[in-house]
């Protein structure tokens, strides 16, 4: 065993430099060379208790994987992540590792020490391999003979095709988008998770046969139960994700320049909106306030940057509540965001032209708010914010961006008899992602509402196996 490396803080990750990232969507972090990532893996002490590994929702063998890259044996270790992540690349991008696998890691207990930097190493080993490898070596295992339907491409759809495909389903999935991928493709911008990344590992998945049908909205151009019942697929898994945006209905919020963070990234990130020559317009915003302090709030005011803008964040409570990842904080500020903190809309102002012919009519001049306060801590121990009387100010803008959380569109409960939903129209589903109807499965933002790449994936490997027994089960 190589010797350990007691460096209490993790290897830096190289980045690019923020006033050139600031004008590119080139991704910012640059990745460890190999001599980095061996420092950093030596950095494990391999603990007995391993913590890390029931940290990660799809319980990667994460000392294990370490181990190798300690030795020097960067395809040793892919191969240990393969075996339980159908995504190591775009995990180690962009799963929140500080609240997960990094949080319970035994060497950042100390006080003045890091936890191993494992998303780094995941993200080394997994580029390693794309780099390495001549060609997509996945072998199609012989079809069982039975068809399963995956709605959605986003990664709970994709980890559970990948897992029926290698026990011998034959799998489609059916994609509303042009595109597959999800969020991962329409939402997280290029400068944190380049499509190149995505679309490598989705191919890795059609070598392994998975079909893929785009532009197939299930609930308009076919419903379930057809799926079902016509197509004879056996069973069904919905991953179709959280993408209604919330608004906070205050006057003004249907101007132009207005809009959700979906709207704004998916015109980006998936429409390429950005290049001069795109088809798909998008405001080139002077001044745009955005509002949220999440990680989409996050991508899309980095976003909005990159286009030209000065960009505020508007939060309502203050900096210690901001809900985004610190490095994403961190690289927002160094890109020049303005964060308004304790600070809430209240109304969007229009430009003043009354006449429709005027081409600055009905669109967004600025953005009025008002100074908040944070009170007691509620029930769930956070602060709520409250309104200063009389401190009300306008913010002068072009551009507002709306980013106050998503939930699961209702069109698949709306044309699906039988299929039951929660307050906030997440699908009802078991333990194992099973819905109220038989032979139909759901996992991933669809179920839970809004929450991370991991837990989608972690759903679609519970359903893709209560998928099998399911079928096999039938078969007796
Ligand atoms: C901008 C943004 C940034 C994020 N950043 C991070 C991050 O850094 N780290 C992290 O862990 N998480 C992040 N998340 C959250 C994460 O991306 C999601 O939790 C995750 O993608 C959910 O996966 P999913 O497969 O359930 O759904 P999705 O990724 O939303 O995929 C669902 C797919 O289903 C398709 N679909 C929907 N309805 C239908 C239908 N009726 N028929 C056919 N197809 C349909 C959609 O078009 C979509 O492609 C971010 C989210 C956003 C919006």
């Amino acid at each position: 065993m190589p010797p350990f490396n007691m460096q209490p803080l993790k290897n830096p990750m190289p980045t690019q430099d923020a006033n050139v990232r600031k004008g590119n969507f080139d991704e910012v972090a640059l990745g460890y060379t190999a001599e980095q990532a061996i420092s950093e893996a030596k950095r494990c002490i391999r603990c007995k208790h391993r913590p890390c590994v029931a940290g990660c929702p799809v319980n990667v063998k994460i000392p294990e994987f370490i181990g190798k890259i300690a030795e020097g044996d960067f395809e040793g270790a892919y191969q240990i992540i393969a075996e339980d992540s159908s995504l190591p690349a775009v995990c180690g991008r962009v799963c929140p590792q500080e609240k997960q696998c990094e949080r319970v890691c035994t060497r950042g207990i100390k006080a003045g020490c890091e936890s191993v930097g494992i998303g780094r190493l995941e993200r080394f080993a997994a580029d390693w391999h794309m780099a390495h490898e001549k060609a997509l070596n996945a072998v199609t295992p012989p079809t069982n003979g039975h068809k399963v339907a995956v709605i959605g491409s986003g990664p709970a759809g994709l980890t559970c095709a990948g897992d029926l495909a290698r026990k011998g389903y034959d799998v489609t999935v059916f994609e509303a988008l042009h595109v597959a991928g999800g969020v991962l493709v329409y939402g997280i911008p290029e400068f944190r998770l380049p499509k190149a990344i995505v679309e490598r590992e989705i191919d890795q998945l059609c070598a392994l046969g998975v079909k893929i049908e785009t532009n197939m909205v299930i609930g308009r151009v076919l419903t379930i139960e057809e799926l079902k019942t016509e197509y004879g697929f056996a069973a069904v898994f919905i991953g179709s994700g959280a993408g209604l945006p919330k608004f906070m209905n205050i006057p003004g919020e249907n101007l132009k320049g207005v809009y959700s963070a979906n709207e704004f990234l998916t015109r980006s990130n998936l429409m390429k909106a950005y290049e001069e020559d795109s088809h798909t317009p998008i405001q080139r915003g002077k001044r745009v306030a955005v509002v949220g302090g999440g990680n989409v709030a996050m991508d899309a005011a980095r976003t909005a940057r990159r286009l030209g803008a000065e960009v505020h964040i508007i939060y309502r409570r203050g900096e210690e509540e901001l809900p985004a990842r610190q490095e994403e904080i961190e690289h927002a500020k160094e890109e020049g965001i303005i964060f308004d903190l304790l600070t809430n809309p209240v109304r969007i102002l229009a430009t003043e032209t009354t006449d429709p012919r005027d081409p600055s009519f009905g669109w967004v001049q600025a953005i009025e708010c008002v100074r908040m306060e944070l009170g007691e801590a509620d029930e769930s121990g956070r602060r709520s914010p409250k309104a200063v009387a009389g401190s009300e100010f306008t913010l002068p803008v072009d551009c507002v961006i709306m980013s106050l959380g998503t939930s699961p569109n209702p069109l698949l409960k709306a044309t699906t008899a039988g299929l039951n939903t929660l307050r906030r129209g997440e699908i009802e589903v078991d333990a194992v992602g099973k819905t109220s109807l038989e032979g139909v499965y759901c996992g991933g933002d669809a179920a839970t509402g809004a929450a991370t790449v991991i837990k989608a994936m972690g759903a679609g490997k519970i359903a893709a196996r209560a998928i099998d027994e399911y079928i096999q089960s039938k078969e007796k």
